[in-house]
Parts: C-alpha cells; structure tokens; sequence
C-alpha cells in the first residue's frame, strides 16, 4: 500500500492533498475519463532517482490524445513537477502519479467544457513490496476488453474496472493476482502489469497490441538483450503459460515479481532468468547501470 503525499502539484502550483479534489458530480468519477500513469523514483548513490520518467510522461500523454483530453502542459513541465514532488518527500523510495481529468462538474457523456486539470502527486510505500512469489490465477472468461472496446494503450480509469473484478474473484480462489486473457483466449496482462514467460530458455511476452507497453517490460527486454537472453514477443498461448518453466510479472508497483503458482501448478522459482533479469532491473533502477544510465533522473542535481 502507498499513502499520498501531503503536497500535490496541481496544475502548475504546489497544493495540500485536501484541496486537490474531483466533484463527485464530474465527469472523472461519474463516467472514469480519468487518464493516469505511474511511475516510481528510488535510493542512488547521491541522493533518490526517478526512472524512465519522461517515458512515463510520453505514455501519459499518449493516453491523454487517445482519451481526447487537451493538456496545457508540456512533457518537460510533467517530469519538473515530478522531481518537486518527490522532492519534498525526503524519501528515497516512493511512487509518482500524473492524472489528468475533465474540470466539468457534471456528469454529461460528453463534457460541456473541454477544460482539463493536471495533478501530479507522490506516493510513499507502506512497507516495502512482498518478495514471496505471487500465485496467479487466470479464467477462461476473464478478459481485457478488446481494443476496439477501448484501447488498451490508454490508462483511463474506466479500463481498471473489468480487472478489479477479476482480481477479486483470483482472490476468492485463494490467489494473489490474475492474468486476462486477450480476445482470441492468449495471455494478455495482469491488472496493472504485463506477464512475460521463460520458455526453453527464451523470454516469452506477449507483443503490445493487446495490452498496455509498460515501461517495466520495455527495460526487461532491454536489459535481456543485454544478457543475450533470447526474446520472443508474440501470442502467448495460456497453455504455454501455465507450463512454463519460469514466469514473472513487470510492472512499476512489483518491478519485477516472480510467478510462484499457475493455477493449481507451482513452480519452483524464482528462476535463473527471473533473478537474473531483476538483479539487473534493481541495479538500473538504483543507477548502478552504466549501460543503462540514461533511464534515471536525480531529484537534486
Ligand atoms: N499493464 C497495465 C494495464 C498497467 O496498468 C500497468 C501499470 N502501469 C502495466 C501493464 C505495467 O506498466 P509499467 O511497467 O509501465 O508500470
């Protein structure tokens, strides 16, 4: 679990959390318009990092264009309210979250005024994430809404409904978490992160036409490149999946969490690839990386 931070960046000002409120007559709780996108920064060697942060920026403001709201921000003002919220933490360790939603306060299909609200706040951990193997369930039945549904590219609020409920009923079955499948029955993603495979000593992960290109995934084939791990984006069937020798989850809430149950089959884990891939994540994320040094950002600098 995370808790908000006590100051937010609210389009362009420095707010308490108190104030930076929706009406609950609006169209982001009434109808889910809210775009979103997180991202994380952690401990460096002088002083906390962001990763990949305008990265994050560029797939928020993708989701923004798909949703069809007009940000009067640029990409270099999202990562500079960034780092002055995690700033003012004085954490090492947190998450970000930039938002954006209609200002309307009532709950039109269609907003009467097109004027949106940007919020960029920071989110500090609880307690450090769980490092026990998640056990997964998935269901014939439980799927991603397909992209003509609603693309999968966007991270809008709506997107997220589907997937709780699926979540919940993993639960109810005595699992962690749950994967849906994509319209023609393959493995698609987990609620809010991709899943990729070790299959006869390849990294299996499903292309990015069903599911959301996450930033975690993108650095994990990055970095398997690196190793020579040999890469396979494509369908991934949900029997593949399910026998798989090694799995793991990527996503900026578990950066990379190794799969310890399918259903009713353990596996026994995590694996060599699996930890060798999250040895060099957390290095990276830690800007321990030269090859990879680019992907962080210092807060003070
Ligand atoms: N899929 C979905 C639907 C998500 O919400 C997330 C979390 N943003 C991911 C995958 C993982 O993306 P990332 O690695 O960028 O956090």
């Amino acid at each position: 679990m995370a808790i908000t931070a006590d100051l937010l960046w609210l389009d362009g000002v420095l707010v308490s959390k108190e104030a930076a409120t929706v009406p609950v007559m609006g169209h982001a709780p009434q109808r889910g318009s809210l775009v979103f996108d997180a991202g994380s920064f952690s401990s460096g060697d002088d002083g906390p990092l962001l990763f990949r942060a305008a990265d994050h920026v560029a797939r928020f403001l993708r989701s923004t264009r798909i949703v069809g709201l007009e940000v009067p921000f640029q990409e270099t003002d999202l990562v500079r309210a960034a780092i002055e919220v995690a700033a003012k933490t004085r954490k090492d360790e947190g998450l970000i979250r930039w938002s954006c939603f209609y200002a309307a306060t009532e709950p039109d299909l269609l907003p009467r005024a097109a004027r949106v609200r940007v919020a960029v706040a920071a989110q500090i951990l609880e307690d450090p994430p769980s490092t026990a193997p998640i056990r997964i369930a998935f269901f014939g039945d439980a799927r991603k809404a397909p992209p003509e549904a609603l693309h999968p590219h966007a991270k809008a609020a709506a997107a997220y409904l589907g997937p709780m409920l699926a979540r919940k009923r993993a639960i109810a079955c005595g699992a962690d978490e749950v994967v849906l499948l994509d319209r023609e029955g393959n493995i698609a993603e987990a609620p809010v992160a991709n899943v990729c495979a070790v299959v006869g000593g390849a990294l299996w992960t499903p292309p990015v036409t069903y599911v959301l290109p996450g930033i975690t995934r993108d650095s994990v084939l990055a970095l398997a490149r690196d190793e020579g791990i040999p890469i396979r984006e494509e369908p991934l069937p949900a029997d593949v999946f399910a026998s798989a020798n090694e799995a793991f989850l990527t996503g900026t809430s578990y950066t990379i969490a190794p799969i310890g149950r399918i259903n009713d089959r353990s596996l026994e884990g995590p694996g060599p690839v699996t930890s060798r891939l999250a040895a060099r994540m957390a290095a990276a994320k830690h800007g321990r990386d030269p090859r990879f040094a680019n992907w962080v950002t210092p807060l003070r600098g």
